[in-house]
């Protein structure tokens, strides 16, 4: 694809983009996008050679640093973020592993959202803490507790907004403001609602965060990841990939290449069969509380409909009746598959306290409203029909003490 090409397809609108940009014809004028399995790049000379290690020539040279494919599936997800660029990570947890080693060093510090994917959690807390780098750990929805955070090293905040499990929701915008009265970068992974649903850099962020491995797939086929953003911020993550090595391969971003082109489509699928069964579940007498932003009564409701085009896939429930009651439910139902993946046309069931947020002590759980009786639904493409009947049979079952 030539700079023109990429240009005009930049000034369509997102459904033509999400389809279109990142396409990039080979010899046999293919309509299907390739994927290229090669591990190097042939030079015609020498001279091409040196130029293209040295960077003073385009092309490719080893596919750690750049792979046609890749590249295509960067371009696409750019696009469709309306960033700069993107850079493509063997996983998700490559991605926010390399935002931090490519942009801070020792002595930085970082203000996380309490509400983190665990992993996420895991990398600042555990590992980043033993090469010198600080991080704080403050509630998502309280700009306030962010500011009372910041220290005169504070280069990173990093969130995840609607969080898991509990949907809360944070303001862009008003997290974006306290970055930049930091002087820190504003992270954002918008794994749950996806650039469909919500665009973080159009509202202030510097950076998102990609877990390929959910939505942008969207069938639980591959592991990917990306970080999104302007040109200067991109070049040290390449930079980083190039040196540390953990790249996308080229299947898997064809996989990821083709699920973008589905994405706008699922995202309104995933929200609508969501919102009904939210709405079906509060209506349950053994239902306690229903979570999901698309619900009026949610606390992050009205910003979740200010800043996002609809609510998203994830929502969750407290059951009457303590973890055993909850344990009865998802170990009843027959449709929905009890895992803890989530962004796939399969509806998923899980119970968060003791799988995705098992590491967290009683405490940490208790002040983060991961009850035992916490059962969280990742709400897939089925008839929605059938989906009620399904958590109709494992209320019934949680009933049945
Ligand atoms: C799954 C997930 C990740 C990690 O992604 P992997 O591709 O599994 O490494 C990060 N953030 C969120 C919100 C996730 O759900």
């Amino acid at each position: 694809m030539t700079d023109d090409d990429s240009a005009f397809l930049r000034s369509q609108g997102p459904a033509t983009r999400a389809v279109r940009a990142g396409i990039s014809r080979g010899p046999e004028g293919e309509h299907g996008e390739p994927i290229y399995t090669t591990s190097s790049y042939v030079f015609a000379s020498c001279a091409e050679a040196a130029a293209r290690f040295s960077g003073d020539a385009p092309g490719n040279v080893y596919s750690r640093y750049t792979n046609p494919t890749v590249r295509a599936f960067e371009e696409r997800l750019a696009a469709l973020e309306e960033g700069d660029a993107a850079v493509a990570t063997a996983s998700g947890m490559a991605a926010i592993f390399g935002v931090c080693v490519a942009l801070l060093e020792s002595g930085d510090h970082v203000i996380c959202s309490r509400d983190v994917f665990g992993a996420t959690a895991g990398l600042f807390g555990r590992y980043l803490a033993r090469f010198g780098i600080e991080t704080s750990f403050v509630p998502l929805a309280d700009p306030t507790a962010w500011r009372a955070a910041v220290r005169p090293r504070t280069r990173l905040l990093y969130l995840e907004t609607p969080s898991n499990p509990l949907c809360e929701v944070a303001d862009l915008e008003a997290m974006a403001d306290v970055a930049r009265e930091a002087g820190a970068l504003l992270v954002v992974d918008n794994c749950f609602c996806t650039p469909a649903l919500q665009r973080p850099l159009a509202l202030g962020a510097d950076i998102v965060i990609h877990s390929a491995t959910k939505y942008l797939d969207g069938q639980g086929r591959c592991l990917g990841g990306a970080a999104v953003g302007r040109e200067e911020l991109m070049r040290e993550l390449r930079a980083y990939l190039r040196t540390c090595g953990p790249s996308m391969s080229p299947f898997n971003a064809w996989v990821f290449l083709k699920g973008l082109e589905t994405l706008a489509l699922r995202m309104r699928a995933h929200s609508e069969n969501a919102d009904r069964l939210a709405r079906w579940l509060k209506t349950q007498p053994a239902v306690e509380r229903v979570f999901y932003a698309g619900l009026p009564e949610h606390p992050g409701h009205a910003l979740a409909a200010r800043q996002q085009s609809a609510f998203g896939g994830v929502l969750s429930f407290r059951i009457r009746g303590g973890r055993e009651a909850a344990w009865r439910c998802i170990d009843a139902v027959r449709v929905m598959s009890l895992t803890a993946n989530l962004g796939d046309a399969k509806t998923t069931i899980v119970h968060p306290a003791t799988t995705t947020h098992g590491r967290l002590t009683a405490e940490e759980r208790e002040r983060a409203g991961i009850s035992e009786n916490l059962v969280r639904v990742a709400v897939g493409l089925e008839d929605v029909e059938d989906l009620e009947v399904d958590l109709a049979r494992g209320i019934a079952a949680a009933e049945r003490a």
